[in-house]
């Protein structure tokens, strides 16, 4: 038996529902606030990857489906950020009219080690707004997301945030930083001496050493004078939309084009154990120059539809309404057709028995369906122009002219 590729699934019709009220959801309010959706290939040459991710991330080390084509590296995208700059570059996007906001949703690779909740092919919804330097539209990001889940029903979250500082002001703060490190090292895990040199902004995600963190010093303090008024502004914007944030300065990134706000979604229900982010972003206002573009400012997060699924709200599935005709005869098999087509121009979900099947084996197979309503047309009805309608639940019968079945089953849905 040929089995799934490790870590990848299917995605079967009875979970489908929820994929595709995501999916709806987030097209329905994201076009709200002006976003359009764009559709980039999912093959992108490596080194798009390679030089907006970071050469020595564990995602472009280690991750990447990558091979080789007519001597040309590709990847399977691990992201979309990449895939969304190179395309705006590429089609000159940015000189066109209007505003650069786009949304993507699709599937992504990486090769993780599988975990629960963790895919190899995985699936994202992103955002990702051009051209705009803040600080208004990355609080706007954060009421968009918050309409977003308040649609879905979630509301068991909190909205984390951080200024990231540029690149004039977080080289100062991380030298500050590198400074109280060396004056605490002697009490400071193996991890933390690590990151000292290689990562020191990492520092804050220490478990262990909870109590000389709370002395450090933290980058929302060390901002310069651009960077806080975006920060203040960034902040104010939120307050004006009533929307709660925790400030976190944990919450850092590592490559140098992220720059001024970041933030986080993070489920505080127990739905998700310890993987509980719902989704991250940030504001990348260099990123665009790194991949031979304009200067041009961008803003935009990505949030996993696996995991999101799984935070959402308990509610029963109610079962769609389903419609079956059971017919006898040509001319009943006739009939039944044209009742069906003229349902279907009603958006009305209906099955036509099998016309090799004798009427019992069609209320079986109605039956085996789930449909809710069987239609009857036999000899009888066809010749008076009606068709009797059973309820499938009570077993109830009663008969309706041809004509008056669509507004007659409106009237019961
Ligand atoms: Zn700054
Ligand atoms: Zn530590």
């Amino acid at each position: 038996m040929i089995k799934a590729v490790r870590g990848m699934k299917d995605i079967l019709p009875e979970e489908i529902p929820l994929w595709q009220k995501v999916e709806e959801t987030a097209r329905d309010v994201f076009e709200t606030y002006l976003y359009h959706e764009i559709r980039t290939p999912i093959l992108e040459p490596t080194e798009l990857f390679s030089r907006s991710i970071g050469e020595a991330t564990d995602i472009v080390e280690k991750e990447m489906y990558t091979f080789e084509d007519s001597h040309q590296q590709l990847s399977m995208r691990p992201e979309n950020t990449a895939g969304v700059v190179r395309a705006l570059i590429e089609n000159r996007l940015q000189d066109l009219r209007g505003s650069q906001r786009y949304y993507y949703i699709g599937p992504m690779f990486r090769r993780e080690r599988p975990q629960k909740g963790r895919f190899r092919q995985f699936h994202q919804i992103g955002v990702e707004a051009f051209g705009d330097a803040g600080p208004y539209v990355d609080a706007e990001i954060i009421q968009m997301l918050a309409r977003f889940f308040r649609r879905l029903g979630i509301d068991a979250y909190e909205v984390r945030i951080n200024s990231l500082g540029c690149r004039s002001c977080r080289p100062l703060y991380i030298e500050k930083l590198r400074a109280a490190m060396d004056a605490a090292s002697a009490t400071l895990c193996e991890d933390c001496q690590r990151r000292r040199d290689k990562n020191p902004l990492r520092v804050f995600d220490c478990k262990t050493d909870q109590e000389q963190l709370a002395s450090f010093p933290v980058i929302t303090d060390n901002l310069c004078a651009a960077c806080q008024e975006h920060f203040d502004g960034f902040l104010s914007s939120l307050k004006k939309m009533a929307i709660p944030s925790i400030v976190y300065p944990s919450l850092v990134r590592g490559l140098d084009y992220y720059t001024r706000t970041t933030f986080e979604f993070v489920s505080t229900s127990d739905a998700l154990g310890s993987q509980n982010s719902l989704l991250g972003g940030g504001r990348y206002d260099g990123l665009v120059q790194v991949l031979d573009g304009p200067v041009l400012c961008g803003i935009g997060f990505a949030l996993g539809v696996e995991r999101l699924i799984m935070a959402l709200p308990d509610v029963l599935q109610e079962a769609p309404l389903c419609y079956y005709v059971a017919h006898i005869e040509n001319e009943g098999f006739a009939r039944a057709l044209t009742l069906a087509e003229r349902l279907r121009d009603h958006g009305v979900a209906v099955a036509v028995g099998n016309p090799l099947k004798a009427i019992k084996a069609q209320f079986k197979e109605a039956d085996k369906m789930g449909a809710t309503t069987v239609f009857v047309i036999g000899p009888d009805e066809a010749k008076q122009g009606v068709v009797t309608i059973k309820d499938m639940k009570t077993g109830e019968q009663r008969s309706v002219p041809e004509s008056e079945v669509m507004a007659d089953i409106t009237e019961r849905a």
